[in-house]
């Protein structure tokens, strides 16, 4: 039904401040009732490594440091200040076939393919903005869903 590998480049190719930013209006017309399960395939989350970056920052600013050929920083040296770290299931381990569920305006679960289900890390303001961003991409790519049904899927706590 869907691309899901495309939704996982598009959005990891997001800035990560625009997941981070108050909650937008809803699209026009979308019934605020569906819970959305949204496949994303691998999530990754990067953390930045204050150490090595402090060591770098010494290096380019200490000219004794420099022999006159190697530069005093490599690339490799400034990839050591990020590190990129796939989301694995906190139950069964599996790093793929991961997916968003959740409201507009709710904070990201996770769920797994095996069911296991838990909340997306990286802090409540990043969750609400992660779902409400996979929201939209899914309505980019697939349109408005109709309207929601009245029974059934029952609000969550
Ligand atoms: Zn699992």
């Amino acid at each position: 039904m869907t691309d899901n590998s495309n939704v996982a480049a598009r959005i990891t190719a997001m800035p990560p401040v625009m997941l981070d930013g108050p909650v937008g209006s809803p699209p026009p017309g979308l019934d605020l009732r569906w819970v959305w399960q949204i496949p994303t395939g691998v999530i990754t989350i990067e953390t930045y490594n204050g150490a090595e970056a402090e060591i770098n920052r010494v290096r380019l600013t200490d000219p004794s440091g420099w022999d006159g050929e190697r530069p005093p920083v490599t690339a490799e040296d400034l990839a050591r200040e990020t590190t990129v770290t796939p989301v694995a299931c906190p139950a069964c381990g599996t790093t793929t076939g991961l997916a968003f569920r959740g409201r507009w305006g709710d904070p990201a679960d996770l769920i797994c393919p095996c069911g296991h289900r838990w909340p997306l890390p990286g802090g409540r303001a990043y969750a609400v903005g992660a779902m409400t961003h996979a929201i939209i991409l899914a309505i980019a790519q697939q349109g408005l869903p109709p309207a929601a049904p009245t029974t059934g899927d029952a609000p969550e706590a």
